[in-house]
């Protein structure tokens, strides 16, 4: 019985008291993705599973260990998607929306699914924000996405956030950069975790973002990639750089950086905050030029990034970011007996086809259990109707902030007299 109402570890509910952060923090996203000409993309939360074996890469933690996979009725294999990317570029790929031509630049909210110790910041069900530029290879889209980011982070009003940049080379360049990689690794053969052990052979860079404390700390005296990218990579990052310098945006090159997921390719970032403890990583993301390639596609570079909100409100809370409070309700009509409340019921439903918001009973309280309602929800104005508010077919609307009363009438004017005072009062309190 217990198991009916208990959450599955690793999962969160978004009550309705505290739905409106989410709203505020994706209302600035679209706000800023519709600023920079993105638009939504909305891919099924499943696919087969062999699309994240391809795209991030079957030697990756995300696919060795924490995919959601199951087989369907039909014996399919589908896995909960992990990230967002794949189904995006699946879904450009299949529908030819590169037809319509380049670049297509999309953004989506979306959960995602990873078998994760659950802990502060991790969780089996998150959701991200993310932005992709499919089909633009200059510098100037890596840097409008680091800045699309960047800006949302600075309208919400975070602090202290550090840009980490990095390049990661072409496969090209990769080839004699995994070739150093290994001839380090061996040396440390017999301490690598066994997931390391069999990274060596296929895809050495994999073993340094191990969790594993030996396999890290073995990692850290790796050489690093920057030292192995070809002209080309490091012109192109040298551009990133060049472009970003340009609008202000401060960062900083570490050479670490090389991302859990195999499609990313050159450019790799991540916003790092210090104080929310160890999954400090609130956004992550880079190009991934062969990932459409990849797929059956034509070479299409393309970049993005991803934003976890559940980390990114940590951070918000913990800087004491306010949050502007949720809407509260324009007006609460109150109701004595039964034609004074099918009266209330015709009202609201006049303010309620406007843009404002009204209330009236719906639970069968008392008139003074109404008006501590009313006093609750933080009502703006109220009206009460009671057998000579319905005769006289006037009656008076109380600004709940200042206590001021003015009459109104209930007839075929009362929107246009109720919203005449509500924007004087607006007026007044700005
Ligand atoms: P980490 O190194 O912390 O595991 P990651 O490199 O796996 O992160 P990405 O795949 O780049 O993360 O995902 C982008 C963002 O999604 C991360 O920066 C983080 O904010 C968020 N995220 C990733 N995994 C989780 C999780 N399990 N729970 C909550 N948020 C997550
Ligand atoms: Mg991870």
């Amino acid at each position: 019985m217990d198991l009916i109402t208990k959450s599955v570890k690793g999962t969160q509910d978004v009550l309705p008291k505290e739905s409106y952060k989410w709203q505020f923090i994706e209302g600035i996203m679209r706000q800023e993705a519709q600023a920079h000409s993105f638009k939504e993309i909305r891919t099924p939360v499943f696919e087969h599973t062999e699309l994240f074996q391809r795209s991030v890469g079957d030697t990756t933690d995300v696919v060795q260990k924490e995919m959601y996979t199951f087989n369907t009725k039909g014996e399919d294999s589908i896995t909960l998607r992990p990230e967002g990317t794949a189904g995006s570029a699946r879904a450009i790929l299949e529908h030819g929306v590169y037809n319509d031509g380049y670049p297509i630049k999309a953004y989506y909210f979306t959960s995602c699914y990873r078998y994760e110790k659950p802990q502060k910041g991790r969780l089996r069900e998150f959701h991200q924000f993310g932005m992709e530029v499919y089909g633009a290879a200059s510098c100037f889209a890596d840097a409008e996405v680091i800045c699309a980011a960047d800006s949302i982070f600075k309208r919400l009003g975070v602090k202290g956030l550090r840009l980490e940049l990095n390049s990661i080379g072409c496969p090209t360049c990769r080839a004699s950069y995994h070739k150093a990689l290994k001839t380090y690794f061996e040396g440390y053969k017999d301490k690598l975790c066994d997931t390391c052990l069999s990274r060596l052979e296929k895809n050495p860079m994999r073993i340094l973002d191990c969790k594993s404390p030996i396999c890290s700390e073995i990692a850290a005296g790796a050489p690093t990639v920057l030292e192995y990218i070809c002209d080309d990579c490091r012109d192109h990052f040298e551009g990133v750089k060049k472009c970003l310098d340009a609008v202000g945006i401060v960062y900083t090159v570490n050479p670490k950086i090389v991302r859990g997921l195999d499609y990313y390719t050159r450019t790799v970032f991540e916003f790092v905050a210090t104080s929310i403890g160890a999954q400090g990583t609130v956004c992550g993301g880079g190009r991934y030029d062969g990932l459409i390639e990849e797929l059956g596609g034509q070479h299409t570079p393309s970049l993005g990034y991803a934003i976890g909100i559940e980390r990114l409100l940590l951070l918000l809370e913990s800087q004491g970011v306010k949050i502007p409070d949720a809407p509260t309700c324009d007006l609460y009509i109150a109701g004595l007996g039964e034609a004074a409340q099918l009266k209330s019921f015709g009202l609201v439903k006049q303010i309620r086809a406007s843009t404002l918001s009204a209330e009236c009973d719906i639970v069968g309280r008392s008139l003074k259990a109404q008006m501590k309602y009313a006093d609750k929800i933080g009502a703006k104005f109220s009206i009460v109707i009671g057998d000579s508010e319905l005769e006289s077919d006037k009656a008076q609307l109380k600004n709940m902030r200042t206590g001021e009363k003015i009459e109104i009438s209930l007839g075929d004017s009362f929107f246009n007299e109720f919203y005449n005072v509500y924007i004087a009062s607006q007026f007044v309190s700005q």
